[in-house]
């Protein structure tokens, strides 16, 4: 492969940059007869070694497991592709000779594979610039220092990185202090936890109760590092809820719900409102309320036979009996008698007169020879099924097993057999022209309160449109898709039968795992069933078992729930919002939400624009939860999923995001709330009672906060419908004389993504993305050593352009943003 030509005239630092904090002085800015104010320190880079930044491919894990352990400095950003892993390097002229002799290949410009234009905007496969991050400082940077209070107490949450983090032995250690209000001195030393994910360093963080809120914080590392951060508000400063309004109407759903009486509610709202609401019927049925009927027959041993009907239980699977008879006499072959749905073996005797089939014969038997009535037979588990069968005592009836109500199931016949998932669609303008969202709710199928979160949030919309101001512009301007369930199948069973179900009902088991003992831990996951960072592809956080909680399906949308959404995302091409509502873990996340394990390799990080966009959301959506009864979703939880919580490979967030450029939220509601009896967090569950203590612990509690956060979420989405407005973006500093070398970084007015070139050319959207310094940081710091010119553009997160330029077309207007750095020594 070609090793690309580079012109060093830029390195980007590891420092931060942006609206929170500054962990180190800005480098040897001394602006040349110029009004800039950039800081006066003096920069540490000219002395160092000129390191360069390559693409590299490896031909798979244990090449990038040798490379790592060698010490090399790969940046975030390793994918894997279908030939290995690419990524990139930090490296001087020898190491990069040392790469090459251990088989790592250095990319070109134009080689190397890309994902598709919505999970990467191309930039991966056509980086062509000079702009080279530089990480071998030993630094310490605060990523963020968030003051939050909730039920009168204050705390504080810190997460800082060092680029030592990944060093084993000794472990570098970080401590943070904090002063107690603008101009007081720091104290308070604590050690900071170190957050090792995947054998992956992430950073150190802590969260811990202050009584007087901080100015600043420090940070120091036991390798010598410091860095000091301002302390910024973590959903202090929210707006007051809809519900303050004494004449919003609110608090509709008295308890919980199961699916037959969600989707009848959906539909009678949609007979009660056909002004501002319809049904969307999902096109594939699910695979039903439904189980074969089964029986276990002769113990667990090699003389056990496991049996299922042909039939589903209740249509005439449960009426079958099965009887294993002795007969008298000797060499008598095995036979199978059928009258009506009583099915007889009738065992074979050898020439002494013995008992003489096995369990495996019985089986092959039953499956040839009962008419159809008996639809799978075989030994139990993994056993050969090489014992000699015994006569039963009488009949055997099979059953389907959910007859057997568990204790304190809700009332009524479940309705048995595939069912049709309703979409409830409530929106003014029901056109395709205003902005979709779609909530998702259980996919799990335990988790109880999404359903009447989801539920609340429907009555709140069609019982206040015509009386509140703010409901009325979330419909007029929104046009939003419930799916109040999406599990229906599981969630009888978790209803009915087994609580803990969390997966749908299709048993997709081999002999080994199918007889009826197993049947609480059959299904798929879900979540796990999706294309995008699936576990098929070999992401982390999907099970290839059939009886594990995360079983992601024999393939990627093999299942008829995973399809709907699919469906309905393509059908409704204007959804560009989603929340998967799950509980109960008290989280909000995008991507990235999967990685691969060696080498944590997460699917593409969302650019900066999006990611900041994602947080700006994140912060309305959570403070409006916080105004009920001031709950806080604490910012450690916040972020991409994988980051916070765990790998989910196949999840449908990544699959809506990547594929269709739907950002897409996940949700984990009713978490952990502060306790100030105790002084404690309390953990929440998937079924609390509904009405508990309705300060911690409560469904009803939990069902109205998080409404409030689903109605934010709505008003986002009907900002962004209504957004024309462009972004605009600074170089800081700006572009001068500088009589050093200068550290500039972009900022934008919003959300935004820039992309720009330093090689004189037109920035397009093929051009570098200006990117984060890390994961959670804000952008990078570019390091100008010699004169350059930027141009470039940014794209706010509802695709508005900067000084409308147009990208795509190289007309004469080219109003593109421009500046040069002369660099004159
Ligand atoms: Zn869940």
């Amino acid at each position: 492969m070609r090793r690309r030509q580079l012109r060093i005239a830029l390195l980007a630092v590891s420092a931060l940059a942006g609206s929170v904090l500054v962990a180190t002085a800005p480098a040897g800015a001394e602006p040349a007869g110029s009004t800039a104010t950039a800081g006066s320190g003096r920069s540490t880079l000219e002395d160092q070694e000129q390191v360069r930044l390559v693409r590299i491919h490896l031909a798979g894990a244990d090449l990038l497991d040798k490379v790592v352990a060698a010490g090399f400095d790969l940046e975030h950003g390793l994918k894997r592709v279908p030939t290995g892993i690419e990524g990139e390097a930090v490296v001087t002229a020898a190491q990069l000779t040392e790469l090459e002799a251990m088989g790592v290949d250095i990319l070109g410009d134009d080689e190397g594979f890309a994902w598709n234009e919505e999970a990467d905007g191309g930039f991966q496969s056509r980086r062509t610039q000079t702009v080279q991050p530089l990480s071998h400082e030993k630094t310490v940077r605060v990523v963020r220092a968030d003051w939050f209070t909730t039920k009168g107490q204050g705390f504080l949450y810190v997460e800082a990185r060092t680029t030592e983090g990944q060093q084993a032995d000794p472990v570098v250690e970080m401590q943070v202090e904090n002063d107690s209000g603008r101009g007081t001195s720091f104290g308070f030393a604590r050690t900071m936890s170190r957050f090792v994910d995947s054998g992956q360093y992430m950073f150190h963080r802590n969260l811990f109760k202050l009584d007087a809120r901080p100015n600043q914080i420090r940070v120091t590392s036991s390798t010598g590092g410091v860095a000091t951060g301002d302390v910024s508000n973590w959903l202090e400063d929210g707006a007051p809820p809809l519900t303050a309004n004494p004449a919003y109407k609110w608090d509709f759903v008295d308890g919980y719900r199961h699916p037959q009486q969600l989707y009848s509610r959906a539909e009678e709202i949609a007979r009660q409102y056909p002004d501002i609401a319809e049904i969307v019927y999902l096109p594939n049925q699910t695979n039903g309320y439904q189980r074969n009927a089964q029986a276990t027959i002769g113990g667990t041993g090699q003389a056990a036979v496991v049996v299922s009907s042909a039939a589903w239980g209740h249509e005439g699977g449960n009426d079958i009996t099965v009887e294993f008879v002795d007969r008298p006499g000797a060499n008598i072959p095995l036979s199978v008698e059928v009258a009506g749905k009583a099915v007889r073996v009738l065992l074979a005797k050898d020439a002494s007169g013995g008992l003489a089939s096995t369990a495996a014969q019985v089986a092959a038997a039953l499956e040839s020879q009962s008419q159809g009535l008996i639809g799978r037979a075989h030994p139990y588990r993994t056993n050969a099924g090489t014992g000699i069968v015994v006569p039963t005592s009488g009949p055997v009836a099979l059953t389907d097993f959910l007859d057997q109500k568990r204790a304190g199931a809700p009332e009524g016949e479940v309705p048995r057999g595939p069912a049709t998932i309703p979409v409830l669609r409530i929106g003014k303008h029901r056109d395709g022209k205003k902005p979709g969202v779609l909530i998702q709710a259980q996919d799990h199928a335990r988790e109880w309160v999404p359903a009447t979160t989801s539920l609340e949030s429907a009555e709140r919309l069609v019982h206040n449109y015509r009386s509140d101001r703010e409901t009325k512009k979330i419909v007029d301007n929104t046009d939003v898709f419930f799916i109040l369930s999406n599990n229906p199948d599981g969630a009888n069973y978790s209803f009915y039968n087994f609580a803990s179900q969390r997966r749908n009902m299709t048993n997709h088991c081999p002999d080994e795992n199918a007889d009826p003992a197993r049947r609480n831990s059959w299904g798929v996951d879900l979540n796990r069933n999706y294309r995008v960072g699936s576990g098929h592809d070999g992401y982390a956080g999907g099970s290839t078992s059939c009886v594990s909680d995360t079983y992601q399906g024999p393939a990627e949308l093999s299942e008829p729930e995973s399809k709907n959404i699919i469906w309905l995302v393509e059908k409704y091409s204007n959804i560009k919002f989603m929340m998967s509502v799950h509980s109960n873990g008290g989280q909000l996340f995008w991507q990235p939400g999967a990685y691969i394990a060696d080498g944590r390799i997460t699917t593409p990080r969302p650019p900066l624009g999006d990611e900041a966009f994602y947080w700006q959301s994140a912060a309305r959506i959570l403070s409006q939860v916080k105004a009920h009864r001031q709950t806080v979703v604490t910012p450690e939880n916040v972020g991409g999923s994988s980051d916070v919580l765990y790998s989910s490979a196949g999840n449908v967030r990544e699959d809506l995001y990547h594929t269709y450029g739907i950002y897409a939220f996940g949700w984990e509601v009713g978490g952990s709330v502060y306790n100030p009896a105790t002084g404690n967090w309390q953990g929440g569950s998937f079924q609390p009672a509904w009405v508990g203590d309705p300060n911690l612990v409560s469904g009803h509690a939990e069902t109205m906060e998080y409404a409030n956060g689903i109605m934010e979420m709505f008003r986002v989405a009907a900002d962004w419908g209504r957004d024309k407005k462009d972004p605009t973006s600074s170089l800081v500093p700006g572009g001068g004389k500088y009589s050093a070398p200068v550290d500039v970084r972009f900022e934008t007015s919003e959300p935004a993504t820039i992309y720009y070139t330093t090689d004189g050319s037109r920035p397009t959207l093929e051009s570098p993305r200006y990117a984060a310094t890390e994961f959670r940081e804000p952008g990078q710091v570019f390091h100008v050593t010699e004169t350059t010119t930027f141009h470039w553009f940014s794209v706010d997160s509802a695709g508005n352009i900067e000084q409308n330029y147009d990208p795509t077309k190289n007309d004469k207007r080219n109003n593109y943003r421009k500046a040069t750095i002369t660099i004159k020594r």
